[in-house]
């Protein structure tokens, strides 16, 4: 008898530590002084990093790649200034490679890697994907390759991490600003989403048999309190009008496609997700 059972996407999420910053960066202006309250204090807030593959019967995509193992400590890739101010903790298992070892997944099976966009805790591991295709806005790119040129090692985008991609001769392909809905696979589309909380966004549309849609919309949400409504914008920020015009965008998405929206750095939210270590979603 024929085997009538087809290979179905598997969507597995990697657990790659935690960081923390101002709160402000992520909720601006979240506790305002007043005359009642001069001195409102700021805190440190905590919150995850994480990375998203899916093993696709048409080739293995990667969503994010979350910080370098060699970004922190005295001879850390990030500067001290940075350690200071956006510490990341994560044991080894956390490190992408091994949390992709544990899925038996060689860095060289991956077929596309989706950089959201080329911020610290995002792009920190684009250099081992040398066989991959890697997809990043254009603008996003531009911007990030000025920085490595003018030596500017302050910041998100770290030089050494720059450094390693051009050495490495990744191969990138850039989504124009006009371009959208770009599909790597049946059931998963590139979403353009333009500058907002960096230059150019992307984000990732799945549709998966049994779980349904879900939108991947990394920094352009930090949170369910940055989704609100209201929409409560971030501390970093390049466009503050795009980045209003993207989150309606994936909340009618949303709406339209019957989506779960993924936050990008949403502490409650994570702790729900069946992580990579005790099961998928297909
Ligand atoms: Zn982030």
């Amino acid at each position: 008898m024929a085997n009538i059972i087809e290979a179905r996407p598997k969507l597995y999420v990697m657990d790659n530590g935690r960081m923390s910053m101002d709160k402000n960066w992520m909720i601006a202006m979240h506790n305002p002084a007043t005359t009642d309250n001069p001195n409102a204090p700021s805190e440190m807030v905590e919150f995850p990093i994480y990375t998203v593959l899916i093993d696709h019967p048409e080739g293995k995509i990667l969503f994010d790649t979350s910080c370098n193992p060699d970004s922190m400590g005295a001879n850390g890739r990030w500067t001290e200034n940075t350690q200071k101010a956006f510490p990341w903790v994560a044991n080894e298992e956390c490190y992408l490679h091994h949390r992709l070892e544990q899925l038996r997944v060689r860095p060289e099976d991956i077929k596309f890697v989706v950089a959201s966009h080329l911020h610290l805790d995002h792009a920190g591991c684009l250099e081992m994907f040398t066989n991959a295709t890697i997809i990043v806005h254009e603008d996003e790119f531009n911007g990030t390759l000025q920085s490595y040129a003018r030596h500017q090692k302050e910041g998100a985008y770290i030089w050494g991490d720059i450094d390693a991609w051009i050495k490495n001769q990744l191969q990138w392909q850039t989504v124009k600003r006009e371009e959208d809905f770009l599909e790597l696979a049946s059931g998963i589309r590139v979403l353009n989403f333009g500058s907002g909380h960096a230059w150019g966004m992307l984000g990732l549309q799945i549709q998966l048999p049994e779980k349904g849609g879900i939108i991947l919309a990394s920094d352009a949400i930090y949170t369910a309190e940055s989704f609100g409504p209201p929409i409560k914008p971030p501390g970093i920020i390049y466009d503050s009008v795009g980045y209003a015009k993207t989150v309606e965008k994936i909340r009618r998405l949303a709406k339209q496609t019957n989506s779960e929206v993924w936050f990008g750095h949403d502490a409650k939210q994570f702790e729900k997700f069946i992580k990579s270590t005790e099961g998928y979603y297909e």
